[in-house]
């Protein structure tokens, strides 16, 4: 491949989960080099600005030139850049610990620091089978299945992939692990159960979890880790009723019950932990990305006592972490950003701008007809758009590129591939408005409502068979 130059520099960065001749043809272009961040705006190097609706990777989430983290991050580096906690801690590691099992449900006693969810996820996925190995009771030593949710996104270690289950990545880089085990998620716009909907389903979806722990054999279940709003999949957000059900499940045959809050904790779903509250609390908690405003890379796996309990002993140790794990400037950032989410109230912020941001995207759904469902939880807000609503035939990727790339020319940084609204928690109403107001410009253009009549005159003319992808239960092991 041609090497393309950016700034008189050859270009050989390797971007994540990017068609690379398609980025560098673009380079320099709309958001694929941003050079400056101001509050809620990034600048590329030809000074246009952009209003970041999709908080960078859902984590910039607290705007840019937040002090108070810069501040903590430089003090720390003065006085103590790094010590590992391998056998050893310092204090700000302590106090981040401290600082989460503190705000959390007061389920979890005990927490694991790491540098990404990717890591976080792979720690419940080990500590929850280590737990079982170290059962008191013999017949918990052949647990280590993990059962999940298909289509859900849990990082990019093998553990994760082969909990997402998707054929995209067996295709790519199978096998896939075994022992991974998926259910359908409780995506009601398209019920993987062919359900006519809920609440006449009886949840469908969360039973699923009990047949399938029957079927495999509850003596090799270790786990279920799921999701609690779906972020990748394009906010799948499960009934209430959902959770307390799947979290009796999980109690009932001895499997670990695995919240993976990477994206909705900390505000982004309009509470500070949306599991924060469940009658069936998680034996395993996993943060991240908002956890330090973006301004460093953190995670966090939290256990809860009776887990962390198991790994106490000779020869019990937890045989899990990587040399940056609880680096003491990232702690830092993290305590700086943890103080402004509780002071700025910003979970509130996120429940009550987030509810207003539906409600005006589903103002522009009786608008165009080809906004099929306007979904989401706080400031995590999926928009599914489709070719008719009858059919509810999605958009093909190139088409949902036109929309969203459409949307980066007017200024609004969102991601590629799905419209999707995941702000900064900062959001304000009239800056929501102006977010509404673009986003109507862009989908009452004609280069948008282009595709969508091509696609629905040739349905109607029966020149292409609707693709309804209803799923179906196919458990990838
Ligand atoms: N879990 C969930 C729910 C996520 O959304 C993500 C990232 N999108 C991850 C885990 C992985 O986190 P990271 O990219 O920080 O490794």
């Amino acid at each position: 491949m041609k090497i393309t130059k950016y700034a008189g520099f050859p270009y050989h960065l390797w971007n994540p989960y990017t068609p690379m001749s398609k980025f560098t043809a673009f380079l320099g272009m709309g958001t694929t080099v941003l050079t400056r961040a101001e509050g809620l705006y990034l600048y590329n190097a030809q000074g246009k600005k952009f209003l970041d609706v999709n908080s960078c990777t859902w984590n910039f989430a607290l705007g840019a030139g937040r002090e108070e983290i810069i501040a903590a991050i430089d003090q720390q580096l003065h006085e103590l850049p790094f010590a590992s906690v391998w056998g050893m801690s310092h204090p700000r590691a302590i106090e981040l610990a401290a600082r989460l099992v503190e705000i959390t449900s007061g389920n979890y006693t005990h927490a694991m620091l790491g540098s990404n969810g990717s890591e976080a996820v792979e720690a419940a996925l080990k500590m929850a089978r280590q737990f079982h190995r170290q059962s008191p009771d013999p017949a918990d030593h052949g647990r280590y299945k993990i059962i999940s949710l298909r289509g859900s996104y849990h990082g990019l270690g093998y553990g994760a992939v082969s909990a997402a289950g998707k054929l995209e990545y067996e295709e790519k880089f199978g096998p896939l692990m075994p022992g991974f085990v998926q259910i359908g998620p409780p995506y009601c716009y398209r019920c993987p159960y062919q359900q006519s909907g809920y609440p006449e389903c009886g949840l469908a979806c969360a039973k699923a979890l009990e047949e399938t722990i029957l079927a495999e054999g509850p003596e090799s279940v270790a786990a279920f880790i799921f999701e609690p709003v779906m972020g990748e999949a394009n906010v799948v957000v499960p009934p209430p009723e959902y959770y307390p059900l799947v979290g009796e499940i999980c109690r009932r045959y001895g499997v670990l019950f695995i919240a993976d809050e990477v994206t909705t904790g900390f505000g982004r779903a309009g509470k500070l932990f949306y599991s924060q509250d469940w009658t069936i609390q998680p034996d395993i908690l996993i943060l991240g990305k908002i956890i330090s405003g973006g301004y460093l890379p953190l995670s966090a796996t939290l256990a809860s006592e009776p887990v962390f309990e198991r790994f106490l002993g000779k020869d019990r140790q937890f045989l899990h972490g990587s040399t940056h794990s609880g680096h003491p400037v990232c702690a830092a950032a993290g305590l700086a950003a943890i103080d402004i989410i509780l002071r700025e109230k910003l979970p509130e912020n996120s429940a009550r701008v987030g509810a207003y941001m539906k409600a005006g995207l589903e103002r522009l759904q009786s608008k165009y007809d080809f906004i099929g469902e306007v979904r989401g939880q706080g400031l995590m807000i999926g928009v599914e758009l489709v070719k008719d609503r009858v059919t509810r035939q999605p958009f093909t990727a190139d088409e949902l590129f036109e929309v969203t790339y459409d949307l980066v020319e007017r200024g609004l940084l969102v991601s590629l591939d799905t419209l999707r609204l995941f702000p900064p928690l900062t959001l304000d109403e009239p800056t929501a408005d102006l977010v509404l107001k673009i986003i109507d410009q862009s989908l009452g253009s004609s280069r948008v409502e282009k595709y969508w009549r091509l696609a629905s005159d040739l349905i109607m003319a029966k020149l292409i068979p609707p693709k309804v992808k209803l799923g179906g239960n196919r458990n990838a092991k």
